[in-house]
């Protein structure tokens, strides 16, 4: 519990002081040392400060600042105890248990520590995330995957580890919702530790968003991963002197391999024990080297590094220190102002390092704008920080937002001269400028793109046969077994009919589902898909958005959801909302059973052609409204971006098939879930009622309530040339568009005018079964296709929508794309079949 939960006359025993390093210093400074006992004087609600006696002296904290030191009560400790003799059977009951067991308990709950991985995009903090946590998160060679902040659990050393994976960040400034996502959770989650995960092939760069760290004043390690990439370049760098000059531990790692996390974790927990207690000429606290040295003793005997702080009590290397990333002159000076004016609100101290806030605030950050503004002083602060940005520009003739940033990036080359030596190998880079050259040539760019589109969709189907067939077959067998073991009544067709058909039509797709998403693995984990993003980016730019709206597009050819979660590394409002809303136009792999099933049954020789056409105009379809919502509805703004291009990467096969598994797997979650339910509902309304009333299925369909239902809605599909059938799987669609074609499935197969047919597993047979089911309906091949076109547009899907509302923040939005998405899949629909039928 938190030591502001305490009541009067309480005691408890400090577990750990949270918050930025200035405010701990200055907390345990005061006596509130890990494993103390402190008792409350007084503490009254709602008034401050609160008395507390430490150590045998009396001091007085501010609630907030109390509720930043965890401890762990008395109450606790007799609970715990009372467990332990429950569970021991033990009945003796020693007074002085309590103190001992309460500073155990202390100790214990000492030993788990939160950790939040920071870095840029694409640098590896998911590899290690799940490396770690044994956890199965997405990772991509491309950025922005990670969109959400995901949390796991690892044990290390006798230390339990709390670990949240961020999304990817260059810098810490207010400009996009990721860079205020990652700041809002340093600073309301107070993460005991920060690893700030660095890509050490591109070291410059990445060691920015590390100054930025710095100022915050986290206790961090730096992990140096892809270190095999730089090793490979033959460059050459001294780790333990770039450390000292950041003053923060930098640990070479490789995080695909898991290579350097046990010196990682290590380092980490020895960082989380001593560094509050180190002076400033780098001496420990003796009474905290010994606790450190016993755990040292007990857990790390074959960790072969340096140890840090039991090696004697200096800390060696003196890599655990606090710096100022030293901005030059002028722009010290002016911090050092803002700050003295900053430092009169003692309320904000435990949050903000002051510094910290006052080179936001020299930055003119929106956000330090607006924590500075509730300042009682507020207006004083931004008029000395106006006064100081205007000495500034006249000093070094920049904004000082641009000041600030060139000096850090002056810091970063000084410690990269000291540090880092490049190496002449012919590196993994070369590599990557050669097939740069190809792959986005102006000539050779789009068609190599589209060609490799092409030969996956041509894997996917043929290759996907095979399986396919095999699933199929054991669904029919399942079917006849049923048929032939049970007796007739309801139960028997809705297991055969409404279970088995249902999820049978579409569990079939499974393969296909697999192997798609084995080449898009394939593309991210390689860094083409960035590729294919940059040479989009033209096109994009058209459409009136960006060329990173491009990812989440692609990610939307596999599901609509993690596509519009991932529009987030969008900077640009109102480029984001307009990505938002024309997403649901790429064709999602739920939509592909029923393209499959379709065009089996009325295109069967040019499967190909089909597939590719209506992924293409899901594509144009989406650039002509992202214009349309640009024009009306959305006024755009131009903001510059960065296209990332990551080296090129060998894609580990381990990687490719967690990664395509995982998707696989929730695809059969689905299956067993909403599928499931939406086909027995499915069943029951074409079942019921009066089942018996009538000798020809046909008929029997037409009265059942399916068919009342499709019957109803039938008018409005006329201009499609749909029929109620169709109508009912639309309708079942708006779950998920995978019930659209286990729908069908179910409807087709109860339609045993053509049963005998049903037992046979032959594809060709199948399909020609079902052409003609539908055919003798009245479904010409033109209303197959508008149909087709209809499934491609209308309404994503709920979770979408869902998706939407969430991201938008608005159910005005969410509801704008449902209805919006429909209107334009019965227009393109309807004047796709009245243009067709004329001819
Ligand atoms: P994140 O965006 O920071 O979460 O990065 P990811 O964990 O998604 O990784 C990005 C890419 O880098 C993936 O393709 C990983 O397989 C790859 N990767 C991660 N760590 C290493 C490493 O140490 N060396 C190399 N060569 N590749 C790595
Ligand atoms: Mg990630």
């Amino acid at each position: 519990m938190l030591l502001s939960e305490l009541k009067t006359g309480e005691k408890g025993v400090v577990v750990k002081v949270m918050g930025h390093g200035g405010f701990r210093k200055r907390i345990i400074e005061m006596g509130f040392i890990k494993g103390k006992t402190v008792e409350v004087i007084l503490n009254a609600p709602l008034q401050d400060p609160v008395k507390y006696k430490i150590m045998g002296y009396e001091l007085s904290l501010r609630h907030d600042e109390a509720a930043m030191i965890e401890v762990v009560s008395e109450e606790e400790a007799a609970t715990t105890i009372s467990q332990e003799i429950k569970n021991n059977g033990s009945e003796v009951v020693q007074e002085e248990s309590l103190h001992s067991s309460l500073k155990d308990l202390a100790t214990k709950k000492r030993r788990t520590i939160n950790v939040a991985l920071v870095g840029n995009p694409n640098c590896g903090k998911t590899s290690l995330f799940n490396f770690a946590s044994g956890a199965t998160e997405h990772v991509g060679n491309y950025s922005g995957v990670t969109v959400d902040a995901k949390e796991g659990v690892c044990h290390f050393e006798g230390y339990t580890f709390n670990l949240v994976d961020l999304p990817g960040t260059y810098s810490l400034t207010a400009y996009s919702p990721e860079e205020l996502y990652v700041r809002k959770q340093i600073i309301e989650k107070t993460p005991d530790v920060v690893i700030n995960v660095i890509d050490s092939s591109n070291l410059e760069r990445n060691l920015y968003l590390t100054t930025q760290l710095i100022d915050m004043n986290l206790r961090m390690v730096c992990a140096l991963n892809m270190y095999d990439d730089l090793e490979r370049k033959g460059d050459k760098l001294d780790t333990s002197k770039l450390g000292q000059l950041f003053g923060v531990p930098m640990i070479p790692t490789v995080f695909k391999t898991g290579k350097g996390v046990d010196l990682l974790f290590h380092i980490i927990i020895n960082l989380y024990e001593g560094v509050d207690y180190i002076d400033e000429d780098g001496n420990i606290n003796p009474e905290i080297a010994a606790e450190i040295q016993n755990w040292h003793r007990e857990y790390s005997k074959d960790i072969e590094h340096e140890e840090d702080f039991a090696a004697g009590n200096k800390v060696k290397n003196n890599v655990f220190r606090h710096i100022h990333i030293n901005h030059g002159a002028d722009i010290e000076d002016a911090i050092t102002k803002v700050r003295a004016e900053l430092e009169k609100n003692s309320h904000i101290r435990h949050r903000y390092s002051l510094r910290y806030l006052a080179i936001k605030l020299l930055e003119n950050d929106s956000e330090a704008n607006k924590t500075a503004l509730a300042l009682p002083n507020g207006k004083e602060v931004l008029d000395v920080r106006d006064e100081q940005t205007r000495i500034i520009k006249l000093s070094t003739n920049e904004d000082s937002e641009t000041a600030i940033m060139n000096a850090k990036y002056g810091f970063i080359n000084g410690a990269l001269k000291e540090s880092f030596v490049e190496g002449n190998n012919p590196d993994a880079h070369q590599i990557t400028k050669v097939l740069d050259k190809i792959v986005t040539n102006r000539w050779l760019g789009f068609p190599l793109f589209f060609a490799f589109l092409w030969l996956m969709f041509w894997v996917t189907f043929t290759l996907g046969q095979y399986p396919m067939d095999w699933i199929d077959m054991g669904v029919n067998w399942l079917k006849d077994l049923v048929n032939n073991n049970m007796t007739d009544g309801p139960l028997k067709d809705l297991i055969a009919d409404g279970i088995i058909g249902g999820v049978g039509s579409v569990i079939v797709f499974l393969p296909q589902i697999l192997i798609l998403y084995f080449f898009i693995s394939i593309m991210e984990d390689s860094g083409y898909m960035a590729r294919a993003a940059f040479i989009m980016d033209k096109l994009m730019h058209g459409m009136g958005l960006h060329g990173k709206s491009f990812i989440p597009m692609i990610m939307g050819f596999g599901c609509n959801v993690p596509a519009i979660m991932a529009t987030r590394t969008i900077e640009s409002r109102n480029s984001r909302l307009i990505t938002m809303l024309v997403l649901p136009f790429m064709s999602c792999s739920a939509r592909l059973p029923i393209y499959i099933m379709i065009i089996g049954a009325f295109f069967a020789s040019y499967q190909s052609v089909i597939m590719l056409s209506l992924y293409a105009i899901g594509i144009i379809v989406a650039i002509i409204m992202s214009r349309v919502l640009k024009r009306f509805l959305i006024k755009n703004d131009d903001t510059p971006f960065v296209m990332e291009l990551p080296p090129y990467r060998f894609p580990t096969a381990k990687a490719i098939w967690r990664h395509t598994w995982s998707k696989g797997k929730q695809y059969l979650k689905k299956m067993g879930g909403i599928i499931l339910v939406a086909s027995i509902i499915v069943w029951f309304l074409g079942y019921y009622p009066n089942h018996d009333a009538f000798s020809n299925a046909q008929e029997q369909q037409e009265n059942s309530y399916l068919g009342k239902i499709g019957k109803t809605i039938e008018p409005a599909f006329i201009p499609n040339g749909f029929d109620w059938k169709l109508d009912v799987g639309l309708v079942a669609g708006v779950g998920a568009k995978e019930i659209v074609a286990s729908t069908l499935g179910v409807i087709y197969s109860n339609d045993d005018s053509f049963s005998e047919d049903d037992t046979v597993s032959d594809d060709t047979v199948k399909y020609n079964t079902l052409n003609a089911k539908m055919t003798a309906d009245g479904i010409t091949p033109l209303a197959a296709f508008s149909f087709l076109l209809f499934v491609l547009l209308y309404f994503p899907c709920l979770a979408t929508i869902a998706a939407i509302k969430g991201e938008t923040g608005s159910w005005r939005w969410a509801l704008f794309a449902a209805i919006y998405t429909t209107a334009v899949a019965w227009i393109v629909s309807a004047l796709v079949f009245q243009i067709g039928s004329l001819i």
